[in-house]
């Protein structure tokens, strides 16, 4: 068995892990690379390794960083299955296509300008017709329904708890280069137990080679309580200084976990009923659709809802408003009242997010409102650093906003959670890589895996580093 590692290496975004095992070749994930425009145009384009010797794909979750450059693998000759659960299936032909549209229009603004530099025009990453065809290959399954990947290979996927649809990935060998059963895990991106909407993670007792992201691997997450609290302490007052909230948020995942906390806050009456939110975001609005098509993967509190009360709907309440044109997004910039608005992207790179901040960042009355991890070299991650001046669409403006994180919306198990989860597998995995952090967090959790934890070999990989299992 070898493993190289083709993203997520010592950043988070990009995951593209491959397994060769058995003589078969098995990719795990196919993330974008996001980061500055030509380095993520260069390592998204031209794929390390060649497309059509993949013979098959396991996809952790929907999130963009892990299914992002599907379309191009096919593109590039790949024809095998692409499993993941059914949820994820679903989120990613919504997805997808969505970033399908975005690739067009990003080079269709790019030609205008090196057509009139005479320049010849580049082709999109990936078009419409190749996020379509993609769809084609996607093979869902369920939960813990174990599947024959190849003869002596079956995969399981177990609740991740990170978004919906995400999964752990299992993989048990039946005879391994020495003749002997091995499991490997890859967490993809583990959650957080005791969220809203979502099941808890499962615990997995049982890892001889452990694939583990490390996002948060040297932080801890405040409890969520204080969540809540915070959560309403930043609306009301903004709404009593008469500014609005802006909130840079996932489209799948952070945006129906902030609906659903505000809507508790509002039945609970510690929001006016009347509060505005607006979510603007078309992808957003399509993956809640998917999100109410799935309640197999909800936790029994969100089932409970649904069960007792059918008209009750926990992602959306009376003043809540989805906004899918552009015209009535463009509407939002001339609210007078105070108001909630929450779009994408999530790290305030792209999307319509960027005309609602462009349109409050300098307003001293407004709050921006951080909810997820910011990666190196965005908007978002300038924001949260304290910088006082910003440049959005090429325009300088000043930060006269309030800028304010709240953590523990992540997604993303802590330090303690990722230990606590590592902990119940027994004996120790004969070695572990950590993925999906950057290098501080990387190698502090190296360094708690080993320490409190006992384990033996911890690697955090470089982009393109192989290893034999
Ligand atoms: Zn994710």
């Amino acid at each position: 068995m070898n493993l190289t590692f083709y993203g997520a290496a010592r950043t988070v975004t990009g995951s593209q892990h491959l397994l060769e095992v058995n003589g078969r070749r098995i990719l795990l994930d196919c993330g974008l690379y996001q980061g500055s425009r030509d380095e993520s145009n260069e390592r998204n384009r031209h794929l390390p390794f060649d497309a059509a010797s993949v013979d098959t794909l396991i996809l952790s979750h929907a999130h963009i960083d892990h299914s992002g450059n599907i379309p191009n693998l096919v593109k590039n000759g790949f024809r095998g299955d692409i499993i993941t659960t059914s949820a994820t299936r679903d989120l990613c032909s919504v997805m997808l296509r969505d970033s399908a549209k975005i690739q067009e229009q990003d080079i269709e603004y790019l030609n205008k300008r090196r057509l009139r530099e005479e320049q010849p025009p580049p082709e999109p990453l990936y078009t419409m017709a190749d996020a379509l065809a993609s769809l084609k290959q996607f093979v869902g399954i369920n939960y813990e329904r174990p599947y024959q990947v190849a003869p002596g290979l079956t995969l399981t996927l177990y609740d991740a708890g990170h978004v919906l649809g995400s999964a752990l990935v299992v993989l048990d060998v039946a005879d391994d280069d020495h003749g002997r059963p091995a499991r490997v895990v890859f967490t993809g991106d583990l959650g957080r137990a005791k969220r809203p909407i979502l099941n808890d993670p499962v615990f997995l007792e049982r890892a001889d080679v452990l694939i583990m992201e490390s996002t948060y691997g040297d932080r801890e997450h405040p409890n969520d309580v204080d969540t809540d609290h915070l959560l309403e302490d930043i609306i009301r007052d903004t709404i009593k200084q008469g500014g609005k909230v802006i909130v840079p948020a996932f489209a799948v995942g952070r945006t129906q976990e902030l609906v659903y906390r505000l809507n508790n806050l509002v039945e609970r009456r510690d929001l006016p009923s009347n509060l505005q939110v607006y979510v603007d975001s078309p992808l957003a609005i399509d993956a809640t659709a998917v999100f109410r098509a799935h309640p197999e993967a909800y936790d029994s509190e969100m089932a409970e809802v649904l069960n007792t009360d059918r008209d009750h709907d926990p992602l959306g309440f009376a003043m809540m408003r989805y906004t899918r044109s552009p015209e009535e997004s463009k509407e939002l910039n001339f609210l007078r009242q105070p108001a909630v608005i929450i779009s994408a992207s999530g790290m305030a790179e792209t999307g319509r997010i960027l005309h609602h901040l462009k349109n409050n960042i300098e307003d001293p009355r407004s709050t921006i409102l951080i909810t997820g991890f910011q990666a190196a070299n965005t908007l978002g991650r300038r924001l949260v650093e304290g910088n006082k001046r910003v440049k959005i669409f090429g325009e300088d403006y000043d930060v006269r906003a309030r800028v304010l994180s709240l953590n523990g919306l992540s997604g993303h198990a802590d330090r303690s959670e990722l230990l606590a989860w590592a902990g119940h597998i027994q004996p120790r995995p004969r070695q572990t890589f950590l993925v999906h952090g950057e290098p501080d967090a990387a190698f502090a959790l190296a360094d708690s895996l080993r320490g409190q934890l006992g384990f033996g070999s911890v690697h955090v990989p470089e982009m393109g580093q192989r290893f034999s299992l």
